[in-house]
């Protein structure tokens, strides 16, 4: 069976976050590493690190998945605002690594204009510098919409990355939502989308999920999420997502719109329909 989670609040800590998942039903959770919107980080307390270590263990968690910044472009055209980018991912790995065998999942970025050959390169370097030979944590690109000059809305430009990096730790979170705005047609042929991924990137490398419903139709390209059952994925796809045989014992995170108890509702949903 696969795990489930929703994004929360980092702000109490992550002994807390454990606490929060299990009291709405939830065995994963995601979390941002920073204000996602901006770059401020918290302090790091190692003692809290290892409490919730503790308690995912006994608790019988799946892998927490970690989400770097939104505003964490390695592939800007704007050199400076690149390289602060390359030490913010920094920063969030070696913060990471007080969190042993979790996943830290990002968005690759947006080329804007630079084109996707000269971006993959760029968030490689940032890649091969910011993970040290060894490194704990499993790093995740995260599959994109293909919104204006987002990297990342084919699975060539995440297997172009992985390559790029030539690391056997990298790995890959499918987001729902990203991926049906981005022209894979979840719904009707989730078996052919998973052929593909595996063709192309290898089934190995897919570690996570993001589950969103999506506000736009098939491969719109915008990247607006929904609550499940409520978009044009609808409650089936999602039955069949959660049962998929090659999707089973995979951290799947909600980032639907929703406070705790939305999340805690649909976990509810979820779980109710996993055979
Ligand atoms: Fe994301
Ligand atoms: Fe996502
Ligand atoms: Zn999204």
């Amino acid at each position: 069976m696969p795990y489930l989670g929703c994004h929360l609040s980092a702000s109490a800590g992550n002994m807390a976050m454990v606490q929060t998942a299990r009291s709405i039903g939830a065995d994963t959770f995601a979390f941002f590493t920073r204000n996602p919107r901006g770059s401020k980080a918290k302090k790091l307390d190692l003692s809290d690190c290892a409490a919730a270590m503790a308690a995912l263990e006994t608790w019988g968690f799946g892998k927490v998945v970690a989400h770097g910044a939104y505003t964490m472009n390695l592939c800007t055209a704007d050199s400076e605002a690149r390289a602060f980018a390359a030490e913010v991912l920094c920063d969030d790995l070696r913060r990471m690594a007080a969190l042993p065998g979790q996943y830290y999942n990002f968005h690759p970025g947006s080329h804007v204009g630079q084109g996707t050959a000269v971006a993959v390169e760029q968030i490689a370097d940032a890649l091969k510098k910011a993970m040290a030979p060894g490194y704990p944590v499993t790093v995740l690109l995260e599959t994109m919409a293909g919104k204006g000059s987002e990297v990342g809305g084919r699975f060539e430009e995440l297997k172009a990355i992985i390559d790029a990096v030539g690391s056997k730790e990298l790995g890959v979170c499918l987001d729902t939502c990203h991926v049906y705005d981005g022209g894979y047609d979840i719904v009707n042929d989730l078996d052919g989308v998973l052929a593909e991924f595996d063709s192309v990137v290898g089934l190995h490398r897919l570690k996570a999920l993001h589950l969103n419903d999506t506000k736009n139709p098939f491969a719109s390209h915008k990247d607006r999420h929904e609550c499940i059952g409520q978009g044009s994925l609808g409650l089936e796809a999602f039955r069949r997502i959660v049962n998929h045989p090659l999707l089973r014992d995979k951290p799947m995170i909600l980032e639907t719109p929703n406070e705790l108890p939305g999340y805690a509702a649909e976990i509810r949903l979820l779980r109710e329909m996993m055979i």
